[in-house]
Protein backbone atom coordinates (compact mmCIF):
# COMPACT_ATOMS: atom_id res chain seq x y z
CA UNK A 1 0.00 0.00 0.00
CA UNK A 2 2.75 2.56 0.66
CA UNK A 3 4.55 1.83 -2.38
CA UNK A 4 0.38 2.35 -4.33
CA UNK A 5 0.29 5.70 -2.57
CA UNK A 6 3.71 6.56 -3.77
CA UNK A 7 3.34 5.60 -7.04
CA UNK A 8 0.01 7.63 -7.38
CA UNK A 9 1.88 10.78 -5.71
CA UNK A 10 5.13 10.81 -7.61
CA UNK A 11 2.95 10.23 -10.77
CA UNK A 12 5.12 6.94 -11.83
CA UNK A 13 2.14 4.18 -13.68
CA UNK A 14 1.78 0.95 -12.31
CA UNK A 15 -0.12 -2.34 -13.13
CA UNK A 16 -0.88 -5.63 -11.35
CA UNK A 17 -1.87 -8.59 -12.87
CA UNK A 18 -4.99 -11.05 -11.33
CA UNK A 19 -5.09 -14.78 -11.87
CA UNK A 20 -7.13 -17.16 -10.95
CA UNK A 21 -6.51 -21.02 -9.68
CA UNK A 22 -5.56 -23.68 -12.12
CA UNK A 23 -8.22 -26.57 -12.61
CA UNK A 24 -5.85 -29.40 -12.66
CA UNK A 25 -2.06 -30.03 -11.59
CA UNK A 26 -0.66 -29.65 -15.02
CA UNK A 27 -2.69 -25.98 -15.14
CA UNK A 28 -0.51 -24.94 -11.99
CA UNK A 29 2.47 -25.96 -13.61
CA UNK A 30 1.91 -24.04 -16.49
CA UNK A 31 0.26 -21.05 -14.28
CA UNK A 32 3.80 -20.83 -12.63
CA UNK A 33 5.41 -20.84 -16.07
CA UNK A 34 3.60 -18.04 -16.39
CA UNK A 35 3.88 -16.55 -13.33
CA UNK A 36 7.62 -16.09 -14.50
CA UNK A 37 7.11 -14.61 -17.55
CA UNK A 38 5.06 -12.03 -16.60
CA UNK A 39 6.86 -11.08 -13.56
CA UNK A 40 9.15 -9.66 -15.83
CA UNK A 41 7.05 -7.04 -17.28
CA UNK A 42 7.67 -5.33 -13.65
CA UNK A 43 3.82 -5.84 -12.04
CA UNK A 44 3.77 -3.97 -8.82
CA UNK A 45 2.21 -6.62 -7.55
CA UNK A 46 -0.03 -10.22 -8.59
CA UNK A 47 -3.37 -11.36 -6.58
CA UNK A 48 -4.83 -15.05 -6.88
CA UNK A 49 -8.84 -15.13 -6.54
CA UNK A 50 -10.40 -17.31 -4.26
CA UNK A 51 -13.39 -19.91 -5.19
CA UNK A 52 -14.80 -21.73 -2.39
CA UNK A 53 -16.34 -24.34 -4.56
CA UNK A 54 -13.82 -25.48 -6.50
CA UNK A 55 -13.75 -26.02 -10.06
CA UNK A 56 -16.69 -27.01 -12.02
CA UNK A 57 -16.41 -30.25 -13.56
CA UNK A 58 -12.80 -30.88 -11.87
CA UNK A 59 -12.22 -34.42 -11.17
CA UNK A 60 -8.91 -33.82 -9.30
CA UNK A 61 -9.08 -32.10 -5.68
CA UNK A 62 -8.95 -28.41 -6.73
CA UNK A 63 -5.69 -26.70 -6.35
CA UNK A 64 -6.06 -24.14 -3.31
CA UNK A 65 -5.65 -19.91 -3.64
CA UNK A 66 -3.42 -20.30 -0.69
CA UNK A 67 -1.31 -22.56 -2.19
CA UNK A 68 -0.66 -20.72 -5.54
CA UNK A 69 -0.36 -17.55 -4.31
CA UNK A 70 2.14 -18.57 -1.31
CA UNK A 71 4.31 -20.19 -4.61
CA UNK A 72 3.29 -16.97 -6.24
CA UNK A 73 5.52 -15.34 -3.50
CA UNK A 74 8.14 -17.38 -2.33
CA UNK A 75 8.96 -19.39 -5.23
CA UNK A 76 8.24 -16.71 -8.21
CA UNK A 77 9.28 -13.79 -5.91
CA UNK A 78 6.67 -11.59 -6.89
CA UNK A 79 4.78 -9.59 -4.85
CA UNK A 80 1.00 -11.59 -3.77
CA UNK A 81 -2.21 -10.93 -2.59
CA UNK A 82 -4.75 -13.30 -2.05
CA UNK A 83 -8.20 -13.02 -2.25
CA UNK A 84 -10.86 -14.32 0.27
CA UNK A 85 -14.31 -14.69 0.61
CA UNK A 86 -16.86 -15.36 3.25
CA UNK A 87 -18.74 -17.72 1.48
CA UNK A 88 -19.69 -21.28 3.41
CA UNK A 89 -16.99 -20.79 6.34
CA UNK A 90 -17.35 -19.92 10.04
CA UNK A 91 -15.47 -17.33 11.46
CA UNK A 92 -12.88 -19.65 12.75
CA UNK A 93 -12.21 -21.49 9.54
CA UNK A 94 -11.62 -17.55 8.07
CA UNK A 95 -9.20 -17.07 10.65
CA UNK A 96 -7.63 -20.57 10.27
CA UNK A 97 -6.57 -19.34 6.21
CA UNK A 98 -5.77 -15.66 7.27
CA UNK A 99 -3.13 -17.32 9.47
CA UNK A 100 -1.82 -19.94 6.39
CA UNK A 101 -1.96 -16.92 4.38
CA UNK A 102 -0.04 -15.64 7.14
CA UNK A 103 2.58 -18.40 7.41
CA UNK A 104 2.98 -18.39 4.18
CA UNK A 105 4.43 -14.52 4.39
CA UNK A 106 1.21 -12.90 2.60
CA UNK A 107 0.95 -9.40 3.22
CA UNK A 108 -2.11 -8.40 1.35
CA UNK A 109 -6.11 -9.54 1.23
CA UNK A 110 -8.27 -8.53 -1.30
CA UNK A 111 -11.53 -8.72 1.43
CA UNK A 112 -14.80 -10.21 -0.34
CA UNK A 113 -18.05 -11.45 0.43
CA UNK A 114 -18.07 -13.37 -2.22
CA UNK A 115 -20.81 -14.64 -5.49
CA UNK A 116 -23.72 -16.37 -3.92
CA UNK A 117 -23.32 -20.03 -3.96
CA UNK A 118 -24.55 -21.86 -7.12
CA UNK A 119 -28.30 -21.98 -7.50
CA UNK A 120 -28.91 -19.37 -4.71
CA UNK A 121 -31.13 -16.33 -5.42
CA UNK A 122 -30.33 -14.10 -2.20
CA UNK A 123 -27.48 -14.07 0.20
CA UNK A 124 -27.89 -16.20 3.09
CA UNK A 125 -24.89 -17.18 4.98
CA UNK A 126 -23.84 -19.38 7.18
CA UNK A 127 -24.36 -19.71 11.12
CA UNK A 128 -20.96 -18.96 12.86
CA UNK A 129 -19.99 -17.12 9.56
CA UNK A 130 -19.81 -13.17 7.95
CA UNK A 131 -22.10 -11.89 6.07
CA UNK A 132 -20.37 -9.00 4.48
CA UNK A 133 -16.84 -7.93 3.87
CA UNK A 134 -16.57 -5.09 6.03
CA UNK A 135 -17.32 -7.90 8.49
CA UNK A 136 -14.21 -9.45 6.81
CA UNK A 137 -12.12 -6.28 6.82
CA UNK A 138 -13.13 -5.57 10.62
CA UNK A 139 -11.94 -9.18 11.59
CA UNK A 140 -8.68 -8.94 9.87
CA UNK A 141 -8.20 -5.82 11.64
CA UNK A 142 -9.29 -7.42 14.90
CA UNK A 143 -6.96 -10.43 14.89
CA UNK A 144 -4.07 -9.27 12.69
CA UNK A 145 -4.03 -5.45 13.42
CA UNK A 146 -2.13 -4.15 10.75
CA UNK A 147 -0.11 -7.12 9.40
CA UNK A 148 -2.08 -7.34 6.02
CA UNK A 149 -2.99 -4.23 3.56
CA UNK A 150 -5.83 -4.91 2.84
CA UNK A 151 -7.86 -4.82 -0.24
CA UNK A 152 -12.07 -4.34 -0.97
CA UNK A 153 -14.13 -4.38 -4.21
CA UNK A 154 -15.94 -1.43 -5.70
CA UNK A 155 -18.39 -1.21 -8.74
CA UNK A 156 -18.48 1.82 -10.62
CA UNK A 157 -22.37 0.60 -11.75
CA UNK A 158 -23.43 -0.50 -8.56
CA UNK A 159 -22.87 -3.83 -7.30
CA UNK A 160 -25.47 -6.15 -8.64
CA UNK A 161 -27.46 -7.28 -5.51
CA UNK A 162 -27.73 -3.76 -4.45
CA UNK A 163 -30.71 -1.67 -3.96
CA UNK A 164 -28.98 1.34 -6.03
CA UNK A 165 -25.81 2.78 -6.65
CA UNK A 166 -25.95 5.50 -3.72
CA UNK A 167 -26.94 2.67 -1.48
CA UNK A 168 -23.61 0.34 -2.55
CA UNK A 169 -20.95 3.80 -2.52
CA UNK A 170 -22.85 3.77 1.33
CA UNK A 171 -21.55 0.09 1.97
CA UNK A 172 -17.96 0.62 -0.07
CA UNK A 173 -17.68 3.94 2.63
CA UNK A 174 -18.14 1.48 5.28
CA UNK A 175 -15.69 -1.28 3.84
CA UNK A 176 -13.08 1.97 3.88
CA UNK A 177 -14.07 2.76 7.59
CA UNK A 178 -13.44 -1.09 8.81
CA UNK A 179 -9.75 -0.53 7.73
CA UNK A 180 -9.43 -1.30 3.88
CA UNK A 181 -6.54 0.42 2.23
CA UNK A 182 -7.55 0.66 -1.48
CA UNK A 183 -10.07 -0.29 -3.58
CA UNK A 184 -9.90 -2.48 -6.80
CA UNK A 185 -13.04 -2.11 -9.15
CA UNK A 186 -15.10 -4.57 -10.99
CA UNK A 187 -14.15 -4.38 -15.21
CA UNK A 188 -16.29 -1.67 -16.84
CA UNK A 189 -16.07 -0.67 -21.05
CA UNK A 190 -15.65 3.43 -20.77
CA UNK A 191 -13.35 5.40 -19.04
CA UNK A 192 -16.11 7.54 -18.43
CA UNK A 193 -17.88 5.35 -16.24
CA UNK A 194 -14.47 4.77 -14.27
CA UNK A 195 -14.01 8.78 -14.03
CA UNK A 196 -18.08 9.18 -12.20
CA UNK A 197 -17.45 6.47 -9.66
CA UNK A 198 -14.17 8.38 -8.48
CA UNK A 199 -15.86 11.12 -8.15
CA UNK A 200 -19.19 9.72 -6.31
CA UNK A 201 -16.61 7.92 -4.15
CA UNK A 202 -14.33 11.46 -3.45
CA UNK A 203 -17.63 12.93 -2.77
CA UNK A 204 -19.11 10.83 0.30
CA UNK A 205 -15.30 10.99 1.83
CA UNK A 206 -13.84 7.67 0.49
CA UNK A 207 -10.24 8.80 -0.05
CA UNK A 208 -8.15 6.21 -0.75
CA UNK A 209 -6.30 4.70 -3.88
CA UNK A 210 -8.98 3.03 -6.20
CA UNK A 211 -7.74 1.03 -9.12
CA UNK A 212 -9.83 0.23 -12.00
CA UNK A 213 -10.22 -3.38 -13.13
CA UNK A 214 -9.75 -3.96 -16.81
CA UNK A 215 -10.26 -6.92 -18.79
CA UNK A 216 -8.89 -7.19 -22.49
CA UNK A 217 -11.68 -9.16 -24.20
CA UNK A 218 -9.97 -11.75 -25.46
CA UNK A 219 -12.87 -14.29 -26.64
CA UNK A 220 -16.22 -13.60 -27.36
CA UNK A 221 -17.67 -16.29 -25.42
CA UNK A 222 -15.46 -15.84 -22.37
CA UNK A 223 -16.77 -12.25 -22.71
CA UNK A 224 -20.37 -13.30 -23.01
CA UNK A 225 -19.97 -15.67 -19.60
CA UNK A 226 -18.18 -13.27 -17.86
CA UNK A 227 -21.32 -10.15 -18.31
CA UNK A 228 -23.36 -12.43 -17.52
CA UNK A 229 -21.85 -13.33 -14.65
CA UNK A 230 -21.31 -10.14 -13.09
CA UNK A 231 -24.52 -9.01 -14.62
CA UNK A 232 -22.92 -5.88 -16.50
CA UNK A 233 -24.35 -4.49 -19.68
CA UNK A 234 -21.74 -4.36 -22.79
CA UNK A 235 -21.83 -0.85 -24.76
CA UNK A 236 -23.76 -0.93 -28.05
CA UNK A 237 -20.53 0.32 -30.10
CA UNK A 238 -18.45 -2.73 -28.15
CA UNK A 239 -21.40 -5.69 -29.17
CA UNK A 240 -21.75 -3.95 -32.81
CA UNK A 241 -17.78 -4.43 -33.24
CA UNK A 242 -17.34 -8.17 -32.33
CA UNK A 243 -20.47 -9.59 -33.29
CA UNK A 244 -19.61 -9.52 -37.09
CA UNK A 245 -16.20 -11.14 -36.13
CA UNK A 246 -17.73 -13.45 -33.12
CA UNK A 247 -16.23 -16.47 -34.25
CA UNK A 248 -12.87 -15.23 -35.16
CA UNK A 249 -10.71 -15.52 -32.05
CA UNK A 250 -7.89 -13.62 -34.21
CA UNK A 251 -9.72 -10.68 -34.92
CA UNK A 252 -11.46 -10.77 -31.47
CA UNK A 253 -8.12 -10.72 -29.50
CA UNK A 254 -7.05 -7.62 -32.03
CA UNK A 255 -10.13 -5.52 -30.92
CA UNK A 256 -9.63 -6.40 -27.43
CA UNK A 257 -6.32 -5.28 -27.21
CA UNK A 258 -7.14 -1.58 -28.83
CA UNK A 259 -10.31 -1.69 -27.01
CA UNK A 260 -8.16 -1.79 -24.09
CA UNK A 261 -5.54 0.21 -24.99
CA UNK A 262 -7.63 3.26 -25.56
CA UNK A 263 -9.51 2.51 -22.52
CA UNK A 264 -6.28 2.82 -20.12
CA UNK A 265 -4.61 5.70 -22.18
CA UNK A 266 -7.78 7.56 -21.04
CA UNK A 267 -7.53 6.65 -16.98
CA UNK A 268 -3.90 7.26 -17.94
CA UNK A 269 -4.21 10.70 -19.64
CA UNK A 270 -6.86 11.64 -16.68
CA UNK A 271 -3.91 11.16 -14.07
CA UNK A 272 -4.83 7.85 -12.83
CA UNK A 273 -1.61 5.20 -12.32
CA UNK A 274 -3.05 2.48 -11.91
CA UNK A 275 -4.20 -0.19 -13.69
CA UNK A 276 -5.58 -3.54 -12.59
CA UNK A 277 -5.56 -6.23 -15.28
CA UNK A 278 -7.72 -9.51 -15.53
CA UNK A 279 -5.68 -12.02 -17.36
CA UNK A 280 -8.08 -14.77 -17.15
CA UNK A 281 -5.04 -16.62 -16.74
CA UNK A 282 -3.43 -15.86 -20.05
CA UNK A 283 -0.39 -13.49 -20.92
CA UNK A 284 -0.46 -12.53 -25.00
CA UNK A 285 -3.08 -9.93 -24.58
CA UNK A 286 -2.39 -8.35 -21.16
CA UNK A 287 1.82 -8.51 -22.91
CA UNK A 288 0.77 -6.72 -25.52
CA UNK A 289 -1.42 -3.75 -24.28
CA UNK A 290 1.15 -3.46 -21.44
CA UNK A 291 3.80 -3.13 -24.44
CA UNK A 292 2.03 -0.73 -26.00
CA UNK A 293 1.11 1.72 -23.01
CA UNK A 294 5.08 1.39 -22.62
CA UNK A 295 4.23 0.30 -19.19
CA UNK A 296 6.13 -3.49 -19.65
CA UNK A 297 9.55 -3.48 -18.48
CA UNK A 298 11.24 -6.49 -20.07
CA UNK A 299 13.29 -7.38 -17.35
CA UNK A 300 15.96 -9.52 -18.08
CA UNK A 301 16.55 -10.91 -15.02
CA UNK A 302 13.77 -12.25 -12.46
CA UNK A 303 14.06 -11.94 -8.51
CA UNK A 304 15.65 -14.85 -7.47
CA UNK A 305 12.90 -17.07 -5.81
CA UNK A 306 14.24 -16.86 -2.47
CA UNK A 307 14.38 -13.20 -2.57
CA UNK A 308 10.81 -12.26 -0.99
CA UNK A 309 10.48 -14.25 2.55
CA UNK A 310 7.80 -14.20 5.42
CA UNK A 311 9.87 -11.68 6.89
CA UNK A 312 10.18 -9.16 3.97
CA UNK A 313 9.75 -5.46 5.25
CA UNK A 314 6.51 -4.90 3.82
CA UNK A 315 7.99 -0.99 3.73
CA UNK A 316 10.53 -1.46 1.39
P1 LIG B 1 -19.91 -6.79 -0.12
O1 LIG B 1 -19.10 -5.56 -0.10
O2 LIG B 1 -20.11 -7.51 1.17
O3 LIG B 1 -21.33 -6.42 -0.74
C1 LIG B 1 -22.26 -7.44 -1.12
C2 LIG B 1 -23.64 -6.81 -1.30
O4 LIG B 1 -24.15 -6.42 -0.05
C3 LIG B 1 -23.61 -5.54 -2.15
O5 LIG B 1 -24.82 -5.49 -2.87
C4 LIG B 1 -23.54 -4.43 -1.11
O6 LIG B 1 -24.06 -3.22 -1.61
C5 LIG B 1 -24.40 -5.03 0.00
N1 LIG B 1 -24.01 -4.61 1.34
C6 LIG B 1 -22.75 -4.40 1.84
N2 LIG B 1 -22.81 -4.06 3.13
C7 LIG B 1 -24.12 -4.06 3.49
C8 LIG B 1 -24.84 -3.82 4.71
N3 LIG B 1 -24.21 -3.46 5.82
N4 LIG B 1 -26.19 -3.94 4.69
C9 LIG B 1 -26.85 -4.29 3.57
N5 LIG B 1 -26.24 -4.53 2.38
C10 LIG B 1 -24.89 -4.43 2.34
N6 LIG B 1 -15.60 -13.50 -6.09
C11 LIG B 1 -15.08 -14.69 -5.67
O7 LIG B 1 -15.83 -15.63 -5.37
N7 LIG B 1 -13.72 -14.87 -5.60
C12 LIG B 1 -12.85 -13.88 -5.91
O8 LIG B 1 -11.63 -14.06 -5.82
C13 LIG B 1 -13.37 -12.61 -6.34
N8 LIG B 1 -12.55 -11.58 -6.65
C14 LIG B 1 -13.08 -10.35 -6.99
C15 LIG B 1 -12.21 -9.29 -7.25
C16 LIG B 1 -12.72 -8.04 -7.59
C17 LIG B 1 -11.75 -6.89 -7.85
C18 LIG B 1 -14.12 -7.84 -7.69
C19 LIG B 1 -14.68 -6.50 -8.08
C20 LIG B 1 -14.99 -8.90 -7.44
C21 LIG B 1 -14.49 -10.16 -7.07
N9 LIG B 1 -15.33 -11.24 -6.80
C22 LIG B 1 -14.80 -12.46 -6.41
C23 LIG B 1 -16.78 -11.11 -6.91
C24 LIG B 1 -17.44 -10.74 -5.55
O9 LIG B 1 -17.25 -11.80 -4.63
C25 LIG B 1 -18.93 -10.52 -5.79
O10 LIG B 1 -19.16 -9.38 -6.56
C26 LIG B 1 -19.81 -10.54 -4.54
O11 LIG B 1 -21.16 -10.67 -4.98
C27 LIG B 1 -19.70 -9.31 -3.67
O12 LIG B 1 -18.54 -9.29 -2.94
P2 LIG B 1 -18.13 -7.94 -2.14
O13 LIG B 1 -16.94 -8.26 -1.36
O14 LIG B 1 -18.11 -6.79 -3.06
O15 LIG B 1 -19.41 -7.87 -1.17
Amino acid sequence: INRIVKREQSGTPFFSLEFFPPRTHSGALNLISRFERLAAGGPLFCDMTWHPAGNPGNTEKPTSSTCIAGTMLNYCGIETMLHMTCVGMTVEEIKENLNKAKDLGIRSILALRGDLPEGDTEWKGIEGGLNYSTDLVRLIKQEFGDHFVICVAGYPTGHPECSSYEDDLRYLKEKVDAGADFIITQLFFKPETFLDYVRDCRRIGINIPIIPGILPIQAYQSLRHIVKLSKLEVPSEIIQMITPIKDNDEAIRKYGIDQAVDLCKSLLNAGFRGLHFYTLNREVAVREVLKQLGLWKDKVSRSLPWKKTANYNRSE
